[in-house]
């Protein structure tokens, strides 16, 4: 106790600038019960569409943030409950806004070689840490392996902790506080959003703060004021009307694969950059701050090569977090004659198809992105048919015919890094002397517009970057949650 009379007589009456000590050293007392309760918690399948599974996710959390004060309320109907907790504080700095999510993505237990998704277990850097009910510290460096430790669990803890921590140290979180939980978020929101239509101004904060994603590979805790959209089709082109025997008809018969290879090809130069005209054009530019932050990011190149094998990546000369702002085009799954996994048959396929992938930035419209890939194909001679195939008119008199089945996609939203909350952020988060990683544009998406449409937004990221997220053997370092702690406390008691 007496760490804490020392911090806060050189924090002086600053009452903020005395919390992150404290928060340190009552955690230290209480790692036994933080561990419990995200080991309790991973315990629960939690893959959305199994309602029962997640309802009883719903029931603990609504339990944990009861315990520390929240309200707390669930949607009801099918599919995995909202659960929404709110907690104010005596005389406010503002309202701050917290989305996070509960469920976690499916999982094949055979691929899990630590322990089963849902049978969490510790593990050190050498092996498995026996469990024992009577320890009462965990070294750092061990990680709590198992579904939704880092993807979302873990900061869901780190959230309750931060909170119970400045109950237990001070006054309390300063900010009054809005935390909604998605059950949904690997499977699209639905809940999420309809809850978040309805009820937009039991949300309205001001500042949201997305708490999901890995931090930057440098280890740095990672702040981030944008996340990608997307958009994609699939796309078919034609040979002859069925299948041909490639001995009788080799040299006749029209190769679609060839083709698609042909026009796939056409879109992106040897170096990576896509070829489509007007591709890059509406990208909304980045700022003077969005390229200083990206100047003072650890430099990861050589060491992404080196992870993952790779000599020369696409457009080398340029480093990854400046083409984060970068709309993409990937081909993920190309298929023709019933695949390589289908029985070999000698006979030219009739079609050969492709799915691809466009993941946008700010600035850039779905269905438009969507359009100059139409465009570009019928640049290269081809007649496009939407969602149907050709007639046999239109294949007797086109001799290149591709077919689109477009997705709807969804924008980029991005917020500005020079907004006043958003620099509050930064500034709590870096008072103790901790480097911060600031990207305009995180490489996943997540309903992140929810809130930036309606009031500035950051999105922060506290789990290790090789969490395995979506993966076997997800894991969170224990560190992560510890600084994950201190961190959400630095956020809740920050200055305006
Ligand atoms: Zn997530």
């Amino acid at each position: 106790m007496c760490s804490f009379a020392v911090a806060l007589a050189l924090g002086g009456s600053a009452a903020p600038f005395a919390q992150p000590r404290p928060v340190a050293a009552w955690r230290a007392q209480h790692e036994r019960q933080i561990v419990d309760e995200l080991l309790q918690l991973v315990s629960i399948p939690n893959v959305a569409g199994t309602d029962a599974d997640t309802r009883r996710n719903a029931d603990l959390l609504d339990t944990l943030f009861t315990r520390r004060g929240f309200k707390v309320e669930q949607t009801d109907g099918p599919g995995s409950p909202v659960v929404f907790a709110r907690l104010d504080a005596p005389s406010p700095s503002g309202v701050l806004t917290l989305y996070l999510h509960y469920d976690g993505q499916p999982v094949n237990a055979t691929e899990w070689t630590r322990c089963k998704p849902f049978a969490p277990c510790i593990h050190s850097t050498t092996g498995p840490v026996a469990s024992d009910p009577a320890r009462t510290s965990f070294e750092s460096q061990w990680r709590v392996y198992g579904r939704s430790a880092s993807d979302d669990k873990g900061p869901i803890v780190a959230v309750l902790n931060a909170v119970e921590a400045l109950r237990a140290t001070g006054g309390g979180p300063t900010w009054s506080l809005r935390v909604v939980l998605d059950g949904e978020e690997e499977a699209g929101s639905g809940n999420f959003r309809r809850f978040a239509a309805a009820r937009g101004a039991d949300l309205k904060a001001d500042l949201a703060i997305t708490l999901d994603g890995p931090r930057h590979p440098s280890g740095r805790p990672t702040l981030y004021f944008g996340v990608r959209g997307g958009a994609g089709m699939t796309l078919t082109v034609y040979g002859a009307k069925n299948d041909l025997h490639s001995g009788n008809y080799g040299n006749w018969a029209p190769d679609p694969s060839m083709r698609l290879a042909r026009l796939l090809a056409s879109m992106k130069d040897d170096k990576g950059r896509v070829t489509i005209e007007h591709f890059y054009r509406d990208v909304t530019p980045l700022s003077a701050t969005d390229m200083r932050a990206i100047e003072d990011t650890p430099n990861i190149e050589v060491a992404l090569k080196r992870d993952f094998l790779v000599a020369l990546p696409e457009r080398g000369e340029e480093r990854l977090e400046k083409k984060l702002n970068e709309p993409t085009l990937s081909i993920l799954a190309m298929e023709a004659g019933g695949g390589l996994g289908a029985p070999a048959r000698s006979a030219i396929p009739a079609t050969a198809s492709a799915r691809i992938e466009m993941r946008l930035v700010n600035g850039l419209d779905p269905a438009k992105q969507n359009a100059l890939v139409a465009d570009h194909i019928r640049r290269q001679g081809y007649f496009v048919v939407e969602g149907r195939d050709p007639t046999d008119l239109e294949r007797l008199t086109h001799a290149l015919i591709a077919r689109m089945d477009p997705r709807a996609g969804s924008t980029a939203p991005r917020v500005s890094m020079d907004d006043p909350m958003a620099r509050a952020v930064v500034a709590a988060l870096t008072r103790d002397g901790r480097q911060l990683v600031r990207l305009p544009t995180l490489g996943g998406s997540m309903p992140f517009s929810t809130f930036s449409s309606q009031m500035p937004t950051v999105g922060f990221s506290m789990v290790n970057h090789d969490n395995n997220q979506h993966g076997p053997d997800e894991n969170l370092r224990i560190q992560n949650l510890w600084e994950g702690i201190e961190m959400m406390a630095a956020i809740m008691t920050m200055a305006r």
